[in-house]
Parts: C-alpha cells; sequence; structure tokens
C-alpha cells in the first residue's frame, strides 16, 4: 500500500527559502559559485560567554528531562523582564514552536487568523496545520507594507481567532509605531474575540525606535501573546530556543500541547539562553549598528539596478524590494517573481526568494545576515546581469 498523506498536509510542503536554499546547494555541488542571500541567519557566531554557559550547564549535569514550560531560571528571568508572572511564560524549541503550540491550542477546523502580507512563510503553514483558515490581508509597499485599520476591520469575522503581527518584520523590515499600534487596537477594542500573536524575533534588530505591542496596547494583554527569541539577535538559530508570553490560561493550553510534542526545550541550550538575555546590552547594540549598515548597503545597491525599487527596511535584516517594474503584466521579461528569482538563481548565481512565498508577488526578499563582501559581491552580480538582460 502506498503511503497516504494525512489531509492536514495538503498543500503544505518544504517551505520555497528552504527549496531555494537547497537549489543553490546543488548548484553549488555542480561547481557553481553562488551567492546565497536567501537565508535569515546571521553570519555572526554565537557570543562566546553564551557557549561557555552552554558548556557549565552541560558539565554541571543539568542534562535530565527539563520541565515542560521550561526551566524555572529562565522563565523567571523572560517573566522579570516582560513584567509578568512565570506562568505566563513557556519557553519552547524555537520562537516557531511557540508559534505551532499557540494555534494548536486554540484553533477549531475553520478558524480564521489574520495575516498581513507580506508575511513569515511558516504562519500560514502552521495555521493550516492546525485546521485554521489564513485570511491573507495584501499590504503594499505604498502603504509601507503595514496593515492599516479599515482592512482589519472588514477582514474580521465571528470565525477570526487571532491577527498576527510581526514587528520588526520578516521579510518587509517594516516596524509598526505607537500610533499605528493604537488605531489596529481600536478596531479590535470593537471585536474582543480576536486575540492578537505579535512577533517580535526581530525586537533586538531595529533601526528606528522599537514599540513592544505589549506596551503599545496594555488594553488588549488579555488576548496578547509575545513571541520572542534568542536565534536572530544573539545568532542562536542552532540552539533552538524561543518563547511565548500571554495569558496563563493559554499558556497553559500551549504547555499541554509542548508536553505531547517535544516534552520541553533542550535544558542545555535553555541555560545559554538565560546567558544571551542577560547579557550586556552593548553586545546587542553592537550588532544593531553592524546590520543598519548593511541595510545601507543593501538598499543603496538595489535601487542602483534597473527596475527594482526599494525603501530602507526600519529592522531585521531583510530587504523586500519591489521587481514589478520587470514583469511581464509591465512589459518587462519576466512572467512573474518566481520566474525572476529562478533566472536570478541561474543567470546571477544569487539566490534570493520570490515574493509569492511571504504572500505578497511582485517582490523578493533578499537577506543581509550575510557578510558584507557576499552582500557586495550578490549586488553586483544582480546589476550587470539585469543591464545584460534588459541591454
Ligand atoms: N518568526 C519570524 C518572523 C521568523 O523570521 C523566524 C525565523 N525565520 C521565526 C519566527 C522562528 O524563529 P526560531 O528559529 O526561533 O524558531
Amino acid at each position: 500500500m502506498l503511503f497516504q498523506r494525512a489531509d492536514r498536509l495538503n498543500g503544505i510542503e518544504l517551505s520555497e527559502i528552504v527549496q531555494i536554499s537547497e537549489a543553490a546547494a546543488r548548484l553549488r555541488t555542480e561547481g557553481r559559485d553562488i551567492v546565497a542571500l536567501s537565508t535569515g541567519e546571521p553570519d555572526l557566531p554565537t557570543p562566546p560567554h553564551v557557549v561557555e554557559a552552554a558548556h557549565a550547564a552541560a558539565q554541571e549535569g543539568r542534562t535530565k528531562y527539563p520541565p515542560t514550560a521550561g526551566v524555572p531560571d529562565l522563565r523567571t528571568e523572560i517573566a522579570r523582564q516582560a513584567g509578568v508572572e512565570m506562568a505566563q511564560v513557556i519557553v519552547s524549541t524555537g520562537a516557531k514552536q511557540v508559534i505551532a503550540n499557540a494555534m494548536l491550542a486554540s484553533l477549531n477546523p475553520g478558524d480564521e487568523v489574520i495575516m498581513p502580507a507580506p508575511y513569515w512563510t511558516s504562519y500560514s503553514d502552521i495555521v493550516r496545520m492546525a485546521g485554521g483558515m489564513p485570511v491573507v490581508l495584501p499590504c503594499p509597499m505604498e502603504q509601507g507594507f503595514k496593515l492599516q485599520p479599515d482592512q482589519l476591520e472588514a477582514a474580521i469575522t465571528p470565525r477570526t481567532r487571532w491577527l498576527m503581527l510581526n514587528t520588526p518584520s520578516n521579510p518587509s523590515g517594516a516596524i509598526y509605531t505607537q500610533d499605528e499600534i493604537t488605531a489596529l487596537t481600536a478596531v479590535l477594542a470593537r471585536h474582543p474575540h480576536v486575540w492578537v500573536l505579535a512577533d517580535e524575533i526581530y525586537q533586538h534588530l531595529s533601526f528606528v525606535p522599537f514599540v513592544s505591542v505589549a506596551d503599545a496596547a496594555p488594553g488588549l494583554a488579555e488576548r496578547m501573546l509575545i513571541v520572542n527569541g534568542v536565534a536572530k539577535a544573539w545568532s542562536m538559530t542552532g540552539w533552538r530556543i524561543g518563547w511565548g508570553i500571554g495569558p496563563a490560561e493559554l499558556i497553559k493550553a500551549m504547555v499541554a500541547v509542548q508536553g505531547q510534542v517535544t516534552s520541553g526545550a533542550c535544558s542545555i541550550s535553555q541555560w545559554a539562553s538565560l546567558a544571551a538575555i542577560t547579557c550586556d546590552p552593548s553586545l546587542l547594540a553592537e550588532r544593531c549598528d553592524l546590520f543598519a549598515l548593511r541595510r545601507d548597503l543593501v538598499a543603496a545597491g538595489l535601487n542602483a539596478v534597473p527596475g527594482l525599487r526599494c525603501d530602507a527596511p526600519d529592522g531585521a535584516f531583510y530587504a523586500f524590494p519591489s521587481c514589478a517594474e520587470l514583469l511581464a503584466d509591465n512589459g518587462g521579461p519576466f512572467k512573474n517573481d518566481a520566474d525572476f528569482c529562478a533566472w536570478v538563481l541561474e543567470d546571477a548565481g544569487v539566490a534570493v526568494v520570490p515574493g509569492r512565498a511571504f504572500g505578497l508577488p511582485g517582490h523578493f526578499r533578499l537577506s543581509f545576515a550575510y557578510a558584507q563582501d557576499t552582500i557586495a559581491a550578490g549586488l553586483e552580480r544582480l546589476k550587470s546581469a539585469v543591464e545584460r538582460k534588459l541591454s
């Protein structure tokens, strides 16, 4: 009997980001020189004091099953920094698992989750795997890639369970201001059945003032989940630690899910994460400054390519330029954004991800979580390839 996939996996495949990274790796094994600007993984090392804390934890025998919700020392510190109780904190195997736990814990079949596009690719797949329905609201470049209050109002139905907000955003780098959050909050005040998931994993990579949704919308505290983690700012993608902060009843339900999936996050990584989040803040500031320099390089480089338009992102380490002028709809040589990205990989040897993977076609995502030389080489190749194509 052939293997039969469960219905819940319908339409769910390896993410396009992973597929492109794998295609780039394949071309490399064929001897091609490829510049990958496709992955959201900082090139910097994990800070040495974090590695030392992990080493010490292992040597001290902190190697047994941790409590399902997380090591109390880490939960307590996260709670202290957020000004909440420990019962309002769950530590999971990456921020991704926090989101998956929340969706599995709360969605019934057909429940709707509003996600402004462009959104991080996994949001829609996680929601669908949990039985929910993504409701995608296009937020074009002209509105700064941000959700407008009237769009939100029009999209809410009795089946709406969550609004997903990601600030700073992957892939656009957009950061919501206090006023913008207040305006969205005014809409949500009229719809008390809608919860907010605020994914703030790029918080410490903000080039303009960052406002946490928790601080900007205290009135929503009883229906808000804040998601954060160590992966991005501390270069700890492989340690797999993220956390959620929310009402104790929600956290309890998420712990129930987690207990049946992983039994809790890696104990050694949790001790390492405690060292990370109690570090000298200058470490994060230095890293943020470095990404700001790269951001400037990327925005200038992309705008120098004929047919591309890019607003400098306010945070995270992605640019999300428009390639619309190069597409067939506007008389350009490429069918769509995916066609353009496939050509960029093949012809220029640069890996970037089409906007359709983020729910907003006509764009592509370029990650600048790479060394400056790599970014500069990628931009130069992109520019000369497009110029050749258009000449
Ligand atoms: N949220 C966003 C917006 C992300 O970009 C990512 C990682 N790409 C995650 C969550 C997941 O982070 P983690 O590696 O901690 O699972």
